[in-house]
């Protein structure tokens, strides 16, 4: 008999999204473990482990418990990297119910096919992602960390098609980071880059998970 398709997981939680261009609207999470990156930066470390091994549908029935009190149309698939295992079983199951599907990806994996929105995170150092992402990423994320460059946000910004926002995120929320979102964003129009924006992590203003 073939064994149904499993995922390693972290957390299904409801919550809203707190970064980039859907930020707050309210969302059902699934927090896919592991990470083939190791960003020192990284707020989600705790997803770096092995997680529990549950069945498509165990996770596809926990969307669907969370879904009964909470009536979101979204589901954003995190991690960890979501593209580091097979999501197309989960994928199908959560579009049969008839969510919408949003994948924060760091971009180094294919994308698949039936996500209705990827959100792509190049990393340092190489800030590499897959050539697939070009047309599919709705939005670009780069953290404005201590490493990044405004030859890295340049770079980041014409691999792109120009009706794709970059958007550059603090770190954490902190004020340096902020500020450095803010300097490469003067830099960027300086040099007569489109479409860049600065963004804040909502969720952790308002003390969400
Ligand atoms: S790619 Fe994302 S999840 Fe992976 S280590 Fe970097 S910040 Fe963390």
């Amino acid at each position: 008999m073939r064994r149904p398709p499993t995922l390693k997981t972290i957390e299904v939680f409801a919550s809203v999204q707190g970064e980039g261009l859907r930020q707050g609207e309210p969302t059902i999470f699934v927090r896919l473990a592991g990470c083939n990156l190791r960003c020192a930066f990284c707020d989600t470390k705790f997803a770096w482990g092995r997680g529990h091994v549950r069945t498509v549908g165990q996770i596809a029935a926990a969307v669907q418990a969370i879904w009964r009190d909470f009536p979101a149309r979204w589901v954003c698939l995190t991690g960890g990297e979501p593209l580091a295992q097979d999501i197309g079983p989960l994928l199908r199951q959560l579009r049969k119910a008839g969510l919408a599907i949003q994948v924060e990806t760091n971009g180094t994996f294919d994308p698949r096919p039936s996500a209705d929105w990827y959100t792509v995170s190049p990393k340092p150092p190489a800030y590499a992602f897959r050539p697939g992402f070009r047309k599919k990423a709705r939005e670009v994320k780069l953290i404005a960390s201590r490493g990044l460059t405004a030859e890295t946000v340049r770079a980041v910004r014409r691999a792109f098609p120009l009706s794709t926002p970059v958007i550059l995120q603090p770190q954490s929320n902190a004020p340096w980071s902020m500020r450095k979102a803010q300097r490469l964003l003067e830099q960027a129009l300086r040099e007569g880059l489109w479409n860049i924006r600065v963004s804040v992590q909502l969720h952790k203003i308002y003390g969400l998970k």
